[in-house]
């Protein structure tokens, strides 16, 4: 799954090198390999289009954060994009309603409905704690009810029994009350499909949907159909007023057009994908989290959403003004440069993203995640004025100091002088260059 798109993505971070700005000329080649990979990997083509349009409109004169390559920028930009196309946040299954809260699934026979109402009620009774009853209208096919019933045994879930000679729509309504009368949270009504669009099929289900009044129509279809799913799903949410979408069989050797492409083609959100056969393979669907799947690069996002929500522009643009002057750099901005060091993870999460030589070099230096806090505690404890002027902190302030963040007068003397060595480090820097400040370190 993915393979392909996945692949030709991460090359496109490589067409970008040493830009400080996407523009429309510079991202020109990395578009193209995007668009070639949403195509190999049979998304529909008016949604590759959109996508496309999409992405360039967000991405030219996008600046490049300081901490990423122009390519990690724009990957940046695909990412939020995908999550977008796939319906952006998550969508719940509702059943806020009286109950039972009927559930309805459709789709093409051997989309796997009726394995999915079975994983469904499954899902439902554990995550939910929902009595839930399975009903079958597939009466053309006998095996397909005895096929719930067993799935029904299974899970533990209740079984509506049905009568020679019931029609989809009498089953339905009869089911309904027995749910009704047991005091069954969710009702799941399996419907029959057929091998392909069918006029037939499709008023039955109609006539089904107005008798019961589903909460959730959700449209079952199989991944690997590809650009038929696409269809399928078209010709479904026209006849129906589905509410969310099942896709199965994720496992299995699908290029992921169908995941990228149901929601912008029927309008409605994936709610539920199928993930193995067996009951427990079943997982509510997280646009984010397929994204990132999709995208294949655990390590480039998750620097590239650190570096998102951790830098607050301006605040780091005066801090390096500060840093680079050596003016003006008081213990706020040294607190200030360890809060930034939190709000990207800490020092281990840090360490985590990076190569695992660099990882193991940088493991050597002695930083830990509690010696950034014991820093925030100790310049908490602070008056304004002793931040902006430490030299005033003589030894009775040292020790209110230390009381107020309990810690030792020893911590507190540390702290002030790596302040003052950084303090001193980045008058160097400014004053005579690199190699000044490896003279001064060796001193
Ligand atoms: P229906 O005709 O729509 O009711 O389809 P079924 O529920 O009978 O499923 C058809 C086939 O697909 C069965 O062999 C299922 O075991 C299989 N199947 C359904 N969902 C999944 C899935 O998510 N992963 C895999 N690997 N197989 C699945």
């Amino acid at each position: 799954m993915f393979e392909n798109l996945t692949g030709r993505l991460s090359d496109v971070i490589k067409t970008l090198k040493g830009e400080a700005r996407l523009t429309e000329n510079n991202i020109q080649k990395a578009l193209r390999e995007v668009r070639l990979a949403l195509l190999e990997a049979d998304v529909a083509l008016p949604v590759v289009k959109e996508f496309i349009a999409r992405v360039k409109e967000k991405a030219v004169g996008h600046e490049v954060m300081s901490s990423l390559t122009p390519g990690q920028a724009l990957v940046g930009v695909v990412q939020q994009e995908l999550i977008a196309i796939m319906g952006g946040d998550k969508a719940d299954l509702n059943l806020s309603t009286t109950p039972p809260a009927v559930i309805l699934m459709a789709g093409l026979q051997g989309a796997g409905k009726t394995t999915s109402s079975g994983k469904l009620a499954k899902w439902l009774m554990e995550h939910k704690k929902k009595k839930v009853l399975l009903v079958s209208c597939d009466i053309y096919r006998p095996a397909a009810i005895h096929q719930l019933e067993l799935l029904a045994n299974q899970t533990g879930a209740d079984f509506f029994p049905v009568q020679s000679n019931q029609k989809p729509g009498e089953i339905g309504t009869a089911a309904l009350d027995y749910a009704r009368k047991h005091h069954h949270d969710v009702m799941i009504v399996d419907t029959a499909g057929r091998l392909g669009i069918d006029e037939a099929m499709m008023q039955e289900i109609s006539e089904l949907e107005r008798l019961l009044n589903p909460i959730e129509t959700l449209f079952v279809v199989d991944a690997m159909q590809g650009q038929d799913a696409v269809n399928t799903a078209k010709a479904f949410s026209e006849a129906l007023p589905l509410t969310g979408v099942v896709l199965t069989k994720l496992d299995g050797d699908a290029r992921g057009g169908a995941a990228l492409s149901v929601k912008h083609i029927t309008g409605k959100p994936i709610k539920f994908t199928g993930i193995a056969e067996k009951l427990t393979g079943i997982e509510a669907f997280y646009p984010d989290r397929m994204a990132s799947r999709i995208l294949g690069m655990g390590d480039v996002l998750g620097l590239i959403e650190e570096a998102q929500r951790s830098t607050d522009e301006r605040e780091a643009k005066k801090l390096l003004k500060k840093v680079k002057s050596g003016k003006g750099f008081d213990l706020n901005d040294f607190k200030a440069q360890f809060q930034q060091m939190k709000k990207m993870g800490g020092m281990s999460a840090m360490l985590d993203k990076l190569p695992a030589q660099l990882s193991q070099a940088a493991q050597n230096v002695n930083v830990d995640d509690k010696v950034i806090g014991r820093t925030e505690a100790i310049i908490n404890s602070m008056t304004p004025q002793e931040r902006v002027k430490p030299e005033i902190l003589k030894a009775s302030r040292k020790r209110r100091i230390a009381a107020g963040s309990g810690v030792s007068v020893q911590e507190v003397n540390r702290l002030l002088s790596q302040f003052d060595q950084a303090r001193k480090m980045m008058k160097m820097m400014n004053k005579g260059g690199m190699s000044k400040m490896m003279r001064g370190l060796k001193g």
